[in-house]
């Protein structure tokens, strides 16, 4: 099925066999996730390298994004047993051994709470206020009936804790891994650019040239997103955690919001979380689950995720195909025509004729085909979310999988021969013998002429029927 968005699925113990690996990606699934909240390195690096030599079987470009947890706040309760609270009723947060109706947590999220204080755990199925205070515990009352779960997160909405913007199992994670294993890096609720610099610091420690995608979650992260958009690589609108920590209502605003901001910047952007939840355990999706993939997709985003539909799902494939229908449906009836992007020299402008050219021209076209060595132009081009593919020409494999997440673009991964030309006849010689394009497509290609090297700079726009 022809799609342009683009498909990050998290997998998991139900997506874990190469079988199962080779049916997601035959059905549309362009970056796997790996979730490092679960799993030990081990269990991650086995599986990529695992759905790594599947795609390169499939000769298709995946990319692999390892999602750090960051900072999150985890509740224990005593032996990890769960326990009710009812309406009215108080618990403790504590950060000695947690004892009955206790939740532990770190001492200095405690210290940074407050009397009138709401927070919650379990994405916010369990809300708390604030009643009492003293140095090591923070007495709080439900004001529903809940069953208070050991492990589950925190979210504290509003109230800013002071904590390290990775911790110690986000660095070992990283310790074994090399470029040739992971493309993406997710940053968990960042706040600000230092948090980014931090992450990269770390990355270029261990020899990583992976890109950063920044999970936007939470209202720092918002206060703070256009630098923290010029800081990344990429963008996810992270909604499990955004919803509970920003009030629910401006959710779909937000999402709106930065996916325009991304696209303006070029930046890849993913819209996740609970895209097709009911589906976990339902070979169907719900009406809103159908309408909010396809709402994103008309707001302009990249990507669409899933999540435990495909970790823990029993509907995993069901579920990229569910996603590959609605955006095939949907794409071509979009009108994300771009007016007001920022200015990025040359290649802005080039890509900016191209994408008007296929504007007016548009019925003829069947392909773009963009020569991007470092994946640049590629990404420029697809900002402007041109309705025909773009082919993007490199022979770099760091480009090819980092293309992946990136809306319209199919990479092709090529030999450095393909580069090579001094003529017209020259290009389309290789670009057929590639395979790249065929006789009767009419194509529109985006190529640098006037430099002799690979990676030149993309200078020329070439209308071209294929005979
Ligand atoms: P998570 O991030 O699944 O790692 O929490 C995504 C989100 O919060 O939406
Ligand atoms: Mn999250």
């Amino acid at each position: 099925m022809q799609k342009l968005t683009k498909i990050v699925a998290t997998l998991g113990p139900a997506t874990e066999t190469a079988e199962v690996m080779e049916a997601l990606i035959n059905a549309g699934m362009n970056v796997a996730r790996f979730n490092t909240k679960h799993g030990t390195p081990e269990w991650h690096l086995e599986r990529i390298h695992r759905v790594k030599a599947v795609a390169k079987k499939l000769g298709k470009s995946v990319g692999v994004l390892l999602d750090l947890q960051g900072p999150e706040i985890r509740i224990n309760t005593k032996d990890g047993v769960a326990f009710e609270l009812k309406v009215g009723e108080q618990a403790k947060f504590v950060s000695t051994p947690p004892g009955e109706r206790e939740m532990n947590i770190p001492a200095n999220v405690i210290e940074a709470l407050q009397i009138g204080d709401t927070v919650s755990t379990d994405d916010g199925a369990c809300e708390y206020k604030v009643v009492k205070k003293d140095e090591t515990s923070a007495t709080v009352e439900s004001p529903t009936d809940v069953t208070v779960k050991h492990r589950k997160t925190m979210n504290t909405p509003g109230i800013s804790i002071d904590m390290p913007s990775l911790i110690e199992n986000d660095l070992i994670q990283l310790d074994n891994m090399t470029d040739a294993d992971i493309d993406f890096v997710g940053l968990s609720f960042v706040r600000d650019t230092k948090d980014i610099a931090i992450l990269r610091e770390e990355l270029k420690k261990r020899g990583l040239h992976t890109d950063v995608v920044a999970k936007i979650e939470n209202q720092s992260s918002i206060d703070n997103l256009d630098e923290i958009i010029e800081a990344s690589d990429a963008v996810m609108v992270a909604r499990g955690d955004l919803a509970v920590e920003v009030p629910f209502e401006r959710l779909a605003y937000y999402q709106k919001m930065i996916i325009e901001k991304c696209r303006t910047a070029g930046k890849p952007v993913i819209t996740a979380t609970q895209m097709l939840k009911s589906m976990t355990f339902e070979p169907r999706p719900t009406r809103a689950e159908v309408s909010d993939v396809a709402n994103a997709i008309y707001d302009g985003t990249d990507a669409v995720m899933l999540s435990e539909e495909t970790t823990i799902g029993k509907y995993p494939v069901q579920c990229i195909e569910t996603q590959a229908k609605i955006a095939a449906f949907n794409e071509p009836l979009t009108e994300n025509s771009l007016w007001d992007f920022d200015d990025l020299g040359d290649t802005s402008a080039i890509t900016y004729a191209a994408s008007s050219l296929l504007d007016f021209s548009q019925e003829e076209i069947d392909l773009i085909v963009c020569f991007s060595a470092s994946g640049a132009t590629a990404r420029q081009l697809s900002r402007f979310r041109p309705n025909v593919k773009i082919k993007a020409v490199t022979c770099d494999s760091s480009a090819y999988n980092k293309l992946a997440v990136v809306y319209g673009v199919e990479p092709v991964l090529v030999d450095e021969s393909v580069f090579k030309y001094s003529s017209e006849a020259d290009i389309i010689d290789n670009l057929k013998a590639s395979k790249i394009v065929e006789v009767g497509q009419k194509v529109l290609i985006t190529i640098g002429l006037s430099e002799k090297i690979a990676g030149r700079k993309t200078d020329s726009l070439m209308l071209v029927d294929i005979k």
